[in-house]
């Protein structure tokens, strides 16, 4: 699969400082202003978080292993987790605005610093090894074949658990997606994509994971395949 291209990735990054920031930090939070589109998208991205954060507790042993949460955003995986006692986690985003935010959040959370290190860093260049790397709806912003790329990426940095979202291809939803392109609306920031499921569990299966537990959590304009990867 061919690397991650510089300019799709300079978009991404572009977006997700500036107006990419103001529009998810808003989605991302419990109050404030949102429409109806961004208040589903709100409550289908919450069930992922709970979901994820469910099945982490059912591994057990939070407070002997290590996570990375790639992609953090403003932290909504990794603040709760913190407080569920994980022993460390590094949490990383391409979006500056994004770390910072976290970090606010984390110490307005009255977190403890050394328990989450927050960094801004696009997650080709992460490195390290944890025992469960998480990636939660990041892959929407890139196509197939980089969001594959990246899936081996993460796999490499994971001793025993890989778990990352996504939206997945469905011809329903392929259709919808074409029709909305004949009518376009306001325009969009950035591209989303849909991804095929099985060039997921394929990558993953290169890198040498295979699934364990798998999920959709969904709301109105909000739909994401959850899979959790455990080494071979
Ligand atoms: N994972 C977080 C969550 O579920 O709350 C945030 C999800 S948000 C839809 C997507 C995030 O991915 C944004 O914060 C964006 O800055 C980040 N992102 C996009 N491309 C990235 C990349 N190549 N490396 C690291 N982060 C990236």
């Amino acid at each position: 699969s061919k690397p991650m291209g510089n300019q799709e990735k300079a978009e991404v990054k572009g977006y997700f400082e500036t107006t990419g920031f103001e529009r998810w930090n808003r989605i991302y939070s419990t109050s404030g202003d949102v429409n109806r589109v961004q208040r589903n998208i709100r409550i289908g991205h919450q069930k992922t978080v709970d979901n994820v954060l469910a099945w982490l507790q059912e591994d057990g042993d939070l407070a002997s292993r290590s996570f990375c949460d790639a992609g953090c955003g403003v932290g909504s995986l990794s603040l709760p987790l913190a407080q569920l006692g994980a022993a460390s986690i590094a949490a990383s985003d391409i979006s500056e605005a994004m770390v910072k935010e976290a970090t606010r959040r984390a110490t307005e959370a009255g977190l403890e610093v050394a328990r989450v290190q927050f960094s801004a860093s696009d997650l080709e260049s992460l490195g390290g090894s944890y025992n469960t790397v998480v990636c939660l709806d990041v892959f929407i912003h890139y196509p197939q074949p980089q969001a594959e790329a990246m899936v081996k990426h993460l796999a490499a940095l994971a001793q025993r658990r890989l778990i990352v979202s996504f939206a997945p291809y469905t011809p329903l939803l392929a259709l919808l997606k074409s029709i909305g392109s004949l009518f376009p609306g306001p325009s969009k920031a950035t591209r989303a994509y849909t991804l095929k499921e099985s060039g997921i569990i394929a990558a993953a299966a290169q890198a040498g994971f295979k699934p364990l537990r798998r999920s959709l959590n969904q709301a109105p304009f909000y739909f994401s395949r959850l899979i959790e990867f455990e080494r071979i």
